[in-house]
């Protein structure tokens, strides 16, 4: 990647179940393979749903613990994870989110996606959408490299201001559905933090539900962020009005 001056704030886009719904199902089957590979690996049914709720939840992926703690190649996993999923058949273009993303103004923002997965995984789901086009750069989890971060980890936010030739993070605009990732950011200084929450219930990995519940976040997490929320992707239009090209 070039690595010219480029002083446009970015606007971050999580990927999966923020730039397609989470009735798609991904992450269920993403949860049932996940599954199947701790299974593999020679654990019970019991052992591998404690598990990959156990490094989900400590590391924000279950691949992370699964390389930290055991001998497990991340490419191996992606392919028999990610990479096998039918995601031609169970995401398609949505015109109104290409709509949104062409009415962002690039003469003031520049559009990049900030995703926990691998590169194939992110690069097929944006062209699916349709949307690789309009998607200036990506961050995504480099399985290939030892000891890769994600987030929530604040290296990985870290490296990708870097990446991205960002000096000032208040100037960040992010937005995901995974409320830890969204608190993350704030605490590391993003500037325009919003959480993306179809019905006021987050999707985890493996499938499983959450109630979004601002009240019972730790104090810790908190600690002066109210996250804002937003039920569609097309309010972005209202919280954040200077990024979109001005209405003729
Ligand atoms: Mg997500």
């Amino acid at each position: 990647m070039a690595e010219h001056r480029d002083d446009r704030p970015i606007v971050w886009f999580d990927i999966d179940n923020t730039l397609y719904s989470a009735s798609s199902k991904i992450s269920q089957a993403m949860g049932e393979r996940i599954h199947a590979y701790f299974v593999s690996m020679g654990f019970s049914h019991e052992e591998a749903s404690e598990l990959h709720l156990k490094y989900y939840t400590q590391y924000g992926l279950a691949l992370r613990g699964l390389t930290r703690h055991h001998d497990v190649d991340p490419l191996d996993f992606d392919k028999k994870c990610d990479g096998s999923l039918p995601l031609e058949e169970m995401i398609k273009p949505n015109p109104k989110l290409r709509k949104l993303f062409e009415d962002i103004d690039r003469s003031r923002v520049r559009v990049w996606a900030l995703t926990n997965a691998y590169k194939t995984h992110a690069e097929r789901v944006l062209r699916i959408l349709k949307l690789d086009d309009l998607v200036e750069g990506l961050i995504y989890c480099d399985y290939a490299e030892p000891n890769f971060s994600c987030k929530p980890e604040p290296e990985y936010y870290i490296k990708a201001l870097e990446k991205a030739g960002v000096t000032d993070p208040a100037r960040c605009y992010f937005v995901d559905d995974n409320r830890g990732n969204v608190v993350a950011a704030i605490r590391l200084g993003w500037g325009h933090c919003v959480q993306f929450s179809e019905h006021g219930l987050e999707v985890v990995e493996g499938g499983r539900v959450k109630q979004i519940d601002n009240e019972n976040l730790s104090d810790e997490k908190k600690s002066g962020s109210d996250v804002p929320v937003i039920a569609d992707l097309q309010q972005l239009r209202d919280v954040w009005p200077e990024i979109f090209k001005p209405e003729v």
